[in-house]
C-alpha cells in the first residue's frame, strides 16, 4: 500500500496483476467483470485496515474469551452503473453491509454530473460509509455522490475506485479532503472527452458488455 495526501493505492502485487489484465482491450465482459470482483474482494483488506473494533465475548467449545468485532455497521453504496461492477467483491468480505444506491451520470457534452437515482438505508449516518466507482475521472460524480452522502449526516466515509485520474483525485479533495481515496492506479490524465489514459475505456460498458 502506498500514498500521500489521502491517496492511497493497493499497490498488492496480485491486485497488479489482475488490474493489468483487466485493462487489456481483449478481456470480454464475464473476464472483466470476473477480474473486478475479486479486486474489489482484495481492496477491501487495505481499505478496511483501520477501523475501529470492540470488543465481543465469544464463547468457544473450550472457554469464554474476548474477541474484537467492527464497531460500526457498514454500508455500501454503489455510484450506478459502473459501481454495481464492484459491490458483489466488497459484499463476499463485508456481508452483513447494507447497501445504498446513488444513480449520477455524466453529461457527455457538459461533462457535468447529472443525478438521477436516490435510495440510501434509514441509519446510515453513523455507519461506516464506501463509496465505490471503478472510474474517478473527472471527479464530478463522486464530488456530488460526498456531498449527497454529507447531507444524509454520512460521517465516516472513504471513496473506492480501481483507477483514478489525478484530475479527478485534486477535484474530489478540493471539495471534500478529507474524505480518503482508495485506488488500485492512478493513470496519468483525462483526454478531451473525459477518459482516464491509459485507463480501460468505458467501465460501465465493459461490466454490461453495452
Ligand atoms: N468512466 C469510465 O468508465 N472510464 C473512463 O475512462 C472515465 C470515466
Amino acid at each position: 500500500m502506498s500514498g500521500t495526501s489521502n491517496v492511497i493505492v493497493v499497490d498488492h502485487p496480485v491486485v497488479q496483476t489482475k488490474l493489468a489484465e483487466l485493462r487489456d482491450y481483449t478481456a470480454d465482459h464475464r473476464k472483466f467483470r470476473t477480474l473486478l470482483d475479486e479486486i474489489a474482494s482484495l481492496m477491501v483488506y487495505e481499505v478496511t485496515r483501520d477501523w475501529p473494533t470492540k470488543p465481543k465475548v465469544v464463547q468457544t467449545p473450550l472457554e469464554k474469551m474476548t474477541g474484537k468485532v467492527l464497531a460500526r455497521d457498514v454500508t455500501l453504496v454503489p455510484i450506478l452503473r459502473a459501481g454495481l461492477g464492484m459491490a458483489d467483491g466488497v459484499l463476499k468480505i463485508l456481508p452483513d453491509a447494507r447497501m445504498g444506491h446513488l444513480g449520477v451520470y455524466r453529461d457527455h457534452s457538459t461533462l457535468e454530473p447529472v443525478s438521477y437515482y436516490q435510495k440510501l438505508p434509514p441509519d446510515i449516518a453513523d455507519t461506516e460509509v464506501l463509496l465505490i466507482d471503478p472510474m474517478l475521472a473527472t471527479g464530478g460524480s463522486g464530488s456530488a455522490a460526498i456531498s449527497f452522502l454529507k447531507k444524509a449526516g454520512v460521517k465516516h466515509m472513504r471513496f473506492v475506485c480501481l483507477v483514478a485520474a489525478p484530475e479527478g483525485i485534486a477535484a474530489l479533495h478540493e471539495m471534500h479532503p478529507e474524505v480518503p481515496i482508495y485506488c488500485a492506479a492512478v493513470d496519468r490524465q483525462l483526454n478531451e472527452k473525459g477518459y482516464i489514459l491509459p485507463g480501460l475505456g468505458d467501465a460501465g460498458d465493459r461490466i454490461f458488455g453495452t
